[in-house]
C-alpha cells in the first residue's frame, strides 16, 4: 500500500481506532479474567465486556500499545512504514517521520 493509500483509509484516529478493534476481533478477544472469549462491544468507553464476568478490556490492553499513550494512529504509521518498505525502519527515522519530539515512546 503506497501512503497516500494508507492517509485515505485511516484518515483520523477513528478510523484508525475502528480498524484496531475490527482486526482484534477477528484475531479473537480472550478476556484476561475468565478466559471467555465472548464479549460485548461497549461503544461509548470503545472497550469490550466479558459475557461471563463483565471483565472490561480496552483496545490496547494486552498489545504492545498498553502502556502508551501514544495516539493509535501513530502506530498505525509506524506499522506502515515497517511493513512497506523492505528496509528495516528505525525507531530514529519514524520519529522522524512522525515529527515527534521524544524517541522513548516509538
Ligand atoms: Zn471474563
Amino acid at each position: 500500500m503506497k501512503l497516500i493509500e494508507f492517509t485515505e483509509l485511516y484518515p483520523d484516529e477513528a478510523s484508525c481506532r475502528l480498524a484496531f478493534k475490527q482486526y482484534r476481533e477477528k484475531e479473537g478477544v480472550t478476556c484476561k479474567k475468565c478466559g471467555n472469549t465472548t464479549h460485548y462491544w461497549k461503544k461509548k468507553r470503545e472497550q469490550w465486556e466479558c459475557k461471563k464476568c463483565h471483565h472490561r478490556t480496552t483496545l490496547k490492553s494486552g498489545t504492545v500499545m498498553e502502556n502508551s499513550k501514544l495516539p493509535f494512529r501513530y502506530w498505525f504509521i509506524a506499522m506502515h512504514l515497517i511493513t512497506s518498505t523492505k528496509k528495516t525502519f528505525s525507531a530514529k527515522e519514524i520519529q522522524r517521520q512522525l515529527g515527534h519530539k521524544r524517541y522513548e515512546p516509538i
